[in-house]
């Protein structure tokens, strides 16, 4: 075959492939995967808030938000650990995280106590302690410390985009031990929406604007952190 006839193969195959929808497929697979878990479910309800709001159904509210905003933008693969009300253990969330395989994590909850006038979102993230015995053997590989400033990035990202919706409301960033997140080597964070205990939270996340304004917020975070 000439160039001529290389190049006219070569377009018929790709309207070929465009035709069936394969093309969309490849670049869909391609995308980076955020893997949004709405946290507890099922038996477990989390904390109880003011009207007996659950956090369980909370989490899943804001997660399945999150993940329409971020369709919206294209810019990742979106997946939940949990779609409905289903009780799921640690184990069961840690191997859809790992079969995925995800570029970001990011676990969804509420809070609740500290008085009625706690109040704001709070976020936190695995540090190099996530694994105790290579704590203790000072083992750090070059890849879990990429991980950790990955995670710090996103985490920012998450905090200055939620500041930006509340400002002064924020109460911080930190690094704490997430069971669930032990050893899965990936970018993770933890958000606390905010206080189902205290009403002006509650109210915020349980209305339908204020939660779309929230994941609109952490959405383009993430979309930030992609870029
Ligand atoms: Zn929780």
């Amino acid at each position: 075959m000439n160039n001529r006839a290389i190049s006219m193969t070569l377009l018929y195959v790709l309207a070929g492939l465009t035709l069936f929808g394969t093309l969309p497929a490849l670049a869909q697979a391609q995308k980076p995967v955020v893997v949004i878990d709405p946290a507890h479910g099922g038996e477990d309800t989390g904390c109880i808030g003011i009207d007996k709001v659950v956090e369980k159904d909370i989490t899943l509210a804001m997660a399945k938000r999150l993940k329409q905003e971020l369709n919206s933008s294209g810019t990742c693969r979106v997946v939940l650990t949990r779609e409905g009300d289903e009780t799921l253990s640690v184990e069961q969330r840690k191997k859809i995280i790992t079969d995925f395989k995800p570029a970001a994590v990011v676990s969804i909850h509420a809070n609740a106590g500290f008085g009625k006038t706690a109040t704001g979102f709070e976020l936190y993230y695995p540090g190099l302690g996530a694994k105790p015995s290579d704590r203790a053997k000072g083992k750090t590989e070059a890849s879990e410390i990429k991980t950790l400033n990955d995670t710090v990035k996103l985490a920012h990202l998450i905090r200055k985009s939620l500041d930006a919706l509340y400002p002064k409301q924020g109460r911080g960033l930190r690094e704490a031990d997430v069971v669930l997140l032990e050893g899965l080597k990936v970018p993770a964070v933890v958000v606390e929406i905010g206080f189902l205990t205290t009403p002006q939270d509650k109210k915020k996340v349980s209305d339908e604007k204020t939660r779309g304004s929230i994941a609109r917020a952490m959405a383009q975070a993430v979309e930030a952190y992609f870029r």
